[in-house]
């Protein structure tokens, strides 16, 4: 059974799936585990545009996508996580007694749960251990946030049923506070943000310096379509830090001349253009990428308003064309896929999405012309590139919760 749009499958059918995995786990001497089975999921997500702004306490803008995390499970008292991922066929587990970064062990997919766990006590968040099975459609290491996914299913599976909950930023702070420390991803706070407070139909406009956010409408009558390289994001991690280490360089810099200068979101053209010569030249590059991208990011909350299409591709294009040559973290598959894609009649905006060096394009498709982006990109890519792509149409769905299952 799929839901025919997006070749996922049925909420139904993945939900009896999961539980039938669930029941079929060996017991286990004494498994503890009892009571009626839950289940929670937590979405992926796409950034239509504010890339490298969230570490800049810059504004975002991203879409959870029905691309989720699933965690089926059921509570138990001991002080204990014990998961299953189907995917990689493992079952992987942890104490949640003396839980830190400093005690961890060999690195493993459980690490997100257990930096979850962790940030969520070191938080004054009680958290409760469970026997689960995960099961996901977040494509793993594609910059679709299948970690922030994990993390954001995670806290639902960990929180005591009944306590109060803290607002969607205050979770996805504690998140990546647990990526940043316990699993030691330098990450920004989007993911987990997009993951947490997705709304079905919207994107969010976040505000990543007091951790806020409005929801924005997608114009009726364009689709979301993500396409993706399939090339290794192997540069990622160091080039990620030494962008942010520039950044961090371009505001001190800066600062020294005008005070009150916390960050790059606090610097406008004119300041920038004013200090550019205190600037190292690539310093300066990565600045003014930064700047114009908060600028871009408003632009195109006001052109989706509008359904302002024209507008909508000049912004996701110049983005790109700044990522590409001022910010230098595009590469030659990103850029291909966004060639193909925006000779595409019907295919309104196009550009590189996430990080970087690899993962997927994002594109904004009138409805109908989503058949012609995925064929003129499975005709073109590989004879390009070498490589095998793959095309998801997407829908922006709500954020991470429990599922309710019939008893
Ligand atoms: P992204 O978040 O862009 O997908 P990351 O490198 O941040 O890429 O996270 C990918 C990691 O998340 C994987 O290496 C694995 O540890 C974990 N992960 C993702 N999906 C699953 C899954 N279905 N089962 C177990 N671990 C997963
Ligand atoms: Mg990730």
């Amino acid at each position: 059974m799929s839901d025919g749009h997006t070749g996922n499958p049925s909420t139904a059918a993945r939900a009896a799936a999961l539980r039938g995995k669930l029941e079929a786990l060996p017991a286990g001497a004494d498994s503890g585990a009892s009571g009626p089975i839950r289940l929670v999921r937590a979405p992926g997500r796409v950034n239509l545009i504010g890339e490298h702004t969230d570490y800049n306490q810059g504004l975002v803008l991203p879409a959870a996508i029905d691309r989720e995390v699933w965690i089926a499970f059921w509570p138990w008292d001991r002080s204990e996580v014990e998961l299953t991922s189907v995917e990689f066929g493992e079952t992987r587990s942890f104490s949640l007694a003396g839980l830190s970064p400093e005690t961890r062990g060999a690195r493993s997919w459980i690490d997100y749960v257990a930096a979850t766990a962790w940030a969520m006590r070191d938080a004054g968040l009680g958290v409760r251990g469970f026997r689960g099975v995960m099961d996901s459609t977040v494509p793993i290491g594609s910059g679709l946030s299948s970690s922030a996914a994990i993390e954001m299913a995670s806290s639902c599976a960990l929180a005591v049923p009944g306590a109060p909950r803290p607002d969607a930023g205050a979770m996805a702070a504690i998140a990546q506070r647990g990526e940043n420390r316990y699993v030691g991803v330098n990450c920004g706070i989007m993911d987990q943000f997009a993951s947490a407070a997705g709304r079905a139909g919207h994107a969010l406009l976040i505000d990543c310096r007091i951790n806020q956010f409005k929801t924005a409408l997608m114009p009726a009558g364009l689709s979301l379509v993500v396409c993706e390289t399939g090339s290794s994001r192997r540069l990622e991690a160091s080039a990620y830090n030494t962008r942010r280490s520039e950044c961090e360089l371009g505001v001190k810099l800066i600062a020294e001349r005008e005070p009150g200068v916390r960050s790059l979101r606090d610097v406008n053209d004119a300041m920038l253009e004013r200090n550019r010569d205190r600037l190292p030249e690539v310093v300066a590059r990565r600045c003014e990428h930064v700047v114009r991208e908060d600028g871009r990011v408003m632009d195109t909350v006001a052109a989706l308003r509008d359904g302002d299409l024209d507008a909508l591709g000049r912004l996701f294009a110049a983005s790109h064309a700044s990522l590409r040559d001022l910010y230098e973290v595009s590469s030659a598959e990103l850029d291909a896929m966004v060639d193909i894609a925006v000779a595409v009649p019907g295919v309104v905006a196009s550009r590189m999405t996430g990080a970087g060096f690899g993962g997927c394009t994002v594109n904004l498709v009138e409805h109908g012309a989503e058949e012609a982006l995925r064929d003129a990109v499975l005709a073109q890519y590989r004879n390009q590139t070498g490589l095998e792509p793959r095309v998801y149409i997407v829908a922006a769905v709500d954020g991470a919760g429990e599922v309710k299952l019939d008893a």
